[in-house]
């Protein structure tokens, strides 16, 4: 496991978006600005990073629940289908194959 920086709130614990009041704590981390990722994670590549779901820049992204990083099972190659974007075409999903982390298990 792996700390890191909580990447909805920018590690600030609080929730950025001010959903409910400029005083809530951020729903991802609880409000202790870090979050825990199992390794080996790699940076979401749907949200980029951000931890934002990236049509809706209101709610977490689905992919990584907000944290802006995600587990893979390594050895990883690319997804075939979104080619590493992590989106399904034109619907703005997550890819169905890779879940949205634009790498799949090289088996
Ligand atoms: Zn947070
Ligand atoms: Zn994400
Ligand atoms: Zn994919």
């Amino acid at each position: 496991m792996s700390e890191i920086k909580c990447a909805f709130c920018k590690g600030t614990g609080k929730d950025s978006f001010d959903l409910l009041s400029a005083l809530s704590i951020c729903q991802v981390c609880g409000g202790t600005g870090k979050v825990e990722v199992k390794d080996p994670a790699i940076k979401c590549v749907f949200c980029g990073g951000t931890g934002v779901y990236p049509f809706n820049g209101r709610v977490t992204c689905t992919v990584c629940n907000g944290k802006g990083m995600v587990t893979v099972k390594s050895p990883t190659k690319e997804c075939a289908k979104c080619k590493g974007t992590g989106a399904a075409k034109d619907s703005g999903l997550p890819c169905t194959k890779c879940g949205g982390k634009g790498v799949v298990h090289k088996a």
